[in-house]
């Protein structure tokens, strides 16, 4: 049995090392760390995925999508937190922002761009989880183009195309990154669908988080609808601050964003059922190609949400979404080492099966 999806990566994706993240004060270990991505490879090739190696791209769709500052913030921040010391002669080896622009705070004035880096770092990300190293920006560009390399072969003819994207992206807004994002992958995918011709792109999100950056990216347009199911921020989860049903879009896009909220301890039938429910709404657009924000998070198995569901579900889950128009999967969360593979396999084999059926 040979898995017919190609497996688009970038080796520069294992040389970010986030080093833990800034949970509630302490420096946690974290669980987005490069094994993840060793794991999925491998599970997938020893699966007869062909892998792809990512082509570079240039940024004329990441400025598109995201505020340039914000690209260029990330592209430097590195080089100038050493320059200034912070590592060698203070000991902080990592990015970690300490005083955020808050809409209070500003209370109308301008945003500013600091001087000082240890100030203007909190400008452009908003939690203390999502650190930046030395490799970091190497291996958020090698994520940007593996996404971008899918959304190629999708366009040039290809039904389903995978993007091993590491870090996720899902949780960058147009100006700023967060929940160990840095860049919006599955956004990137779907401009760059756009710009090969694609009428209308419908972007699914199935993490067990709400892509609350994929949402704002594309809330007031048309163009690229906009659909998650999630455990609900309202019981306590990340991102807290967006995913409620009562965001619909707003403007020109009044009407295509749409959020299922889900409760803590979700299974396989309810989670299929918003599944459903988001690929009927979808499919009513006659999208001319999907995006799937493939977070693997949701199973029982993983440590960062209570949703309960199996590789029963995502093989089902990888099936109907990739039926809706031709498919590119982009690798969101899923932290759980041991499972993770097999996750990624039945997902991947159920939109072969999908596609292809
Ligand atoms: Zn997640």
């Amino acid at each position: 049995m040979s898995l017919p999806v190609p497996v688009v990566w970038s080796e520069d994706c294992l040389r970010h090392e986030p080093g833990g993240e800034v949970w509630l004060g302490v420096l946690d270990q974290g669980t987005e760390v490069p094994a993840r991505a060793v794991v999925l490879r491998d599970a997938l090739a020893a699966a007869g995925a062909p892998v792809v190696p990512a082509r570079p791209h240039g940024e004329q769709i990441l400025r598109a999508v995201h505020d340039p500052d914000l690209v260029d913030h990330l592209a430097g921040v590195w080089q100038a937190w050493v320059e200034a010391g912070f590592p060698a002669q203070y000991g902080r080896d990592r990015v970690v922002p300490y005083v955020f622009p808050t809409a209070g705070l500003l209370a109308g004035l301008p945003l500013r761009s600091p001087p000082a880096v240890h100030g203007r770092a909190g400008r452009f990300c908003y939690d203390t989880m999502t650190l930046v190293g030395p490799g970091s920006w190497a291996a958020i560009r090698g994520a940007v183009d593996a996404a971008l390399t899918a959304a190629d072969l999708v366009s040039s003819g290809e039904r389903v195309a995978y993007a091993l994207c590491r870090p996720p992206g899902h949780h960058v807004t147009r100006a700023a990154y967060g929940g160990s994002c840095y860049l919006n992958n599955a956004a990137a995918a779907a401009q760059a669908l756009r710009t090969a011709g694609a009428r209308r792109v419908a972007v699914i999100d199935i993490d067990a988080h709400h892509g609350n950056g994929t949402q704002m990216i594309f809330y007031e347009r048309p163009d690229v609808w906009y659909g998650s199911l999630h455990v609900d921020p309202g019981a306590g989860w990340f991102p807290h601050y967006a995913g409620y049903a009562s965001e619909r879009g707003r403007g020109d896009g009044d009407g295509f964003n749409r959020n299922l909220p889900l409760p803590p301890g979700t299974g396989d039938d309810d989670w299929l059922a918003a599944v459903d429910a988001l690929c009927a709404e979808a499919r009513a657009l006659g999208p001319d190609a999907v995006v799937v924000s493939l977070g693997l998070d949701a199973a029982a198995t993983d440590p960062e949400s209570p949703l309960q569901v199996t590789e029963a579900g995502y093989r089902a889950a990888g099936r109907m979404v990739a039926s809706l128009a031709p498919t590119v999967l982009i690798q969101e969360g899923g932290y759980d080492l041991p499972s993770l593979g097999a996750l990624a396999v039945a997902a991947l084999d159920g939109a072969a099966a999908g596609a292809h059926g």
